[in-house]
């Protein structure tokens, strides 16, 4: 072709493409397709993504859009591209296509998670011939550590703890090479120039390999566990406690030495076959086993799976991933079984991520440790997901998936800068700036100083990371909350607005959200289950039906409220909760007279009843609570599970979910569910879910002896039917339907039981649910909603501010 034929063929046209861009290979990808597709030009990254500038015949430029929308590299995520035409005349084709030196503005972009090794990363690992045979931090742009190494923007080697390792020439070849798939790849390594893992002894005596191991480190590491050794392995974002999942010696002597004594422990499986000979595994299962996310996938157990008792007493499910780093794949290449792999911490506490720290902290638990010499910058706890009702639903976001951004929903476009802090359980912030969310990773109880801490690292990362400078904080209404005094003091120092959310409301907020439910998208009926928050009333709630949307609700239910008996120690032992309940629905005597044979009036019998009676007609440390999570522990109590006490949050209503009778629940007539109904408050006339009725037919069937898989069924189908006839009346006024979508929140919502039978209920009534699934419905949740609430309240002038 000649020139002139060339130049009038030609058309040059701009291509914007945002969303998660860089750093996850995306230049070089359009690299590759505009060679093959013959597209001259540049691309480069700059502060809003990555800039394409393209010359080409019209409908090869067509072509190549759709081609970079479809052949994205794994990592990417595209939120738009945008196309503009340019003239031409001025500047002539260049010859050929080139990825240019990214323009200064680069800074406030996309942090991309940490993501699982790839398969072809993988195989290399595994391949002798490979220059990266068995070596443990292999990575490329499809794959690695991100999130976990990054100290400051511009994500960039320099900025990362890789940053004291010098590429050797095989490695910078290939860092420089954009055919290569480790073009600016930037925590690459090898045997030569990268970090090294090495097996110690916590006690740091010599670690005597010979006798352990032909191979390496890591292999040594391997056969250890298999000798029922516990084993610590530094990972990606923190240390994991490891021991052979069928030994159940090696389990249980875990469990003692880290004080978990009931919580179950995770497994890591060496690869997805094998976790369907211990689990059902459905295709949906499967692939979120094999995402590059590679979460906790909780699974239905298979009966005779032969691990030991010990990894999940008390459980039907359990809780496994596959190995996503290089280190894993090698540890678990010749394994036959699952393993536990559980965090490196004494319950309660963050993981371990510094060398000489966590020597320190594991020696009481384990003799042997597999470290690293890569230093983790961020602490990142495993994620934690589930399919229920069809839908992959996160319960704890961490790892794979922060700090992915969430989408704000229309009508948040004028965006003003506030960060949300949390809650105090599961806790979570979430800074806002611009058209997206950024909810941290999972970080957990702040109770514990050294949580705290870890918030507050994360918390200044974060805000250097997004260049995030808030006007404002959003706070939960409970003035005692770790989370809510930190952004106090925050917002004292820094003269910052303060905008408060409260707990429930903040819990449909982010259902809300996460649906992309408009601004102005008009109330909703939100379902808040949940354990306790503090309400608008300065009253304790955790069962509320609410009317609104994002700036604000109207209470239009709630559950019945009950004594918390001895306060923060009812949240501890169930069996308080079951006594209050029977003296507030039919009083000791009634209880007495009818219910005298049962082993549990003996068991309650045994009871201080004179003081806890006492607390309650004085109320004093018995407040009043209209919780679904204690209304959960008290019917577990009275069945006998978890009755004494409970070592984890929401223990007796997780076991008792996994107590279900499933042929009950799905074929025995609705009329044996347990029956509730929906009186009105005195006074103030709310009406509220009341629960005599249960209580009689769960004492009945106590009476009669009946199964407690089939009393766990007929709750939960008895609660279920409770909320969606709730929800009707509720959407109801003058005989019209008024409001047609429902929200359901809260962290009795993890419960796969309720949520199913609640969701299928509503939609049998022509309801539109809302549910949870990139967000947790649990309060690990609840800053991005609070984000939500005060953004919406911002931008109602002289609302909400303090
Ligand atoms: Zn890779
Ligand atoms: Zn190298």
């Amino acid at each position: 072709m000649n020139a002139v034929a060339d130049a009038l063929a030609y058309r040059r046209e701009r291509i914007r493409v945002r969303g998660t861009v860089q750093g996850v290979g995306f230049r070089p990808t359009v690299w590759c397709l505009a060679r093959e597709m013959g597209v001259r030009g540049h691309a480069l990254n700059d502060g809003d993504g990555v800039l394409i500038d393209a010359w080409a015949a019209p409908h090869v430029l067509d072509a190549f859009v759709q081609r970079i929308e479809r052949d994205a590299p794994p990592l990417a995520r595209i939120r738009s591209v945008e196309r503009s035409p340019e003239t031409t005349e001025d500047e002539e084709a260049p010859a050929s296509f080139t990825i240019d030196a990214s323009a200064s503005s680069e800074g406030r972009t996309d942090i991309a998670p940490d993501a699982a090794t790839c398969p072809r990363c993988v195989a290399e690992t595994m391949d002798p011939f490979s220059r990266r045979y068995r070596y443990p931090f292999t990575n490329c742009t499809h794959c690695g550590p991100r999130l976990s190494i990054i100290r400051e923007i511009p994500y960039d080697r320099a900025t990362t703890s890789m940053a004291d390792y010098v590429l050797c020439t095989d490695c910078q070849t290939e860092y420089e090479d954009p055919a290569d798939r480790r073009f600016h790849a930037q925590p690459i390594a090898c045997h030569a120039c990268g970090p090294r893992a090495r097996l110690v002894r916590t006690d740091g005596r010599v670690v005597c390999l010979d006798t352990l191991t032909q191979l390496d480190d890591v292999d040594a590491a391997g056969n250890l566990i298999l000798k029922g050794e516990i084993v610590a392995i530094k990972g990606l974002g923190g240390y994991h406690l490891a021991c052979d999942a069928r030994n159940e010696q090696a389990v249980t002597r875990l469990r003692e030495r880290k004080r978990r004594y009931d919580k179950p422990f995770a497994l890591m499986a060496p690869n997805g076959e094998m976790v369907g000979r211990y689990c059902t595994v459905s295709v949906q299962e499967r692939a979120a086993l094999e995402g590059p996310e590679a979460p906790i996938m909780v699974l239905r157990a298979r009966a005779d799976s032969g691990l030991a008792s010990a990894v999940a007493p008390g459980q039907r499910t359990l809780g496994v991933m596959l190995p996503y780093t290089p280190l894993h794949h090698m540890l678990l290449k010749r394994f036959k079984a699952p393993v536990v792999m559980t965090s490196g911490n004494l319950s309660d506490e963050p993981q371990c991520t510094d060398n000489d720290e966590a020597m320190q902290r594991l020696r009481p638990i384990c003799d042997f440790a597999l470290v690293h010499d890569r230093a983790i910058e961020n602490r990142v706890d495993d994620s934690v997901a589930r399919v229920v009702d069809g839908e992959v639903r996160v319960l704890r976001r961490a790892r794979g998936y922060a700090p992915a951004p969430i989408e704000l929903p229309v009508g948040f476009e004028h965006h003003r800068s506030v960060l949300a802090m949390g809650g105090d359980l599961k806790s979570t912030f979430c800074v806002v700036d611009g058209p997206r969310a950024i909810l941290s990773q999972h970080i957990g109880d702040l109770h514990e100083a050294t949580t705290l801490e870890a918030y507050q690292r994360s918390l200044a990362l974060y805000e250097g990371l997004f260049e995030h400078a808030p006007s404002h904080v959003v706070l939960d209404q409970h003035p005692e909350y770790m989370s809510t005094k930190t952004g106090l003091e925050r917002a004292e120092r820094e003269g910052l607005g303060v905008l408060r959310a409260q707990h429930h409301h903040a819990h449909i907020a982010a259902c809300l959200g996460e649906n992309g439910w408009p601004l102005d998208g008009g109330p909703v009926l939100g379902v808040a289950m949940d354990g306790l928050g503090l309400g608008a009333d300065g009253a304790l709630w955790g069962g509320e039906f609410l009317l609104g949307d994002y700036t604000s609700v109207e209470r239009l239910g709630t559950m019945k409220s009950v004594a918390l008996l001895g306060g923060e120690q009812a949240m501890h032992e169930p069996w308080r909760n079951t006594y209050a309940h029977i003296v507030a629905q039919m009083g000791w005597g009634v209880f007495h007279m009818n219910f005298n044979e049962l082993e549990l009036h003996q068991y309650l019998e045994g009871k201080p009843l004179v003081a806890l009676n006492a607390m309650l007609a004085q109320g004093t440390n018995a407040p009043l609570a209209s919780s679904c999570g204690r209304l959960f522990d008290a019917v577990a109590a009275a069945m006998g599970v978890c009755r004494e006490h409970v070592s984890y949050e929401g223990q007796a209503a997780v076991e008792l979910e996994a107590l279900v009778d499933e042929q009950c629940l799905l074929h025995e007539s609705d009329q044996l569910a347990y029956p509730f109904t929906l009186p009105r408050e005195q006074g103030k006339g709310l009406p509220y879910l009341e629960p005599l009725g249960m209580w009689n037919a769960l004492l009945g069937d106590l009476i009669l002896k009946t199964p407690v898989p089939v009393m766990a069924a007929r709750f939960h189908k008895g609660l279920a039917r409770a909320i969606a006839h709730a929800v009707r009346i509720l959407a109801t006024r003058d005989e019209e339907r008024y409001v047609h979508h429902v929200a359901l929140s809260g962290g009795v919502f993890q419960n796969a039981v309720l949520l199913e039978q609640v969701s299928s209920r509503l939609k049998a009534q022509d309801f539109t649910v809302l549910t949870h699934r990139h967000v947790p419905s649990n309060d690990g949740g609840l800053s991005f909603g609070q984000a939500l609430i005060g953004l919406a309240q911002l931008q109602q002038p002289r609302q909400g501010e303090q």
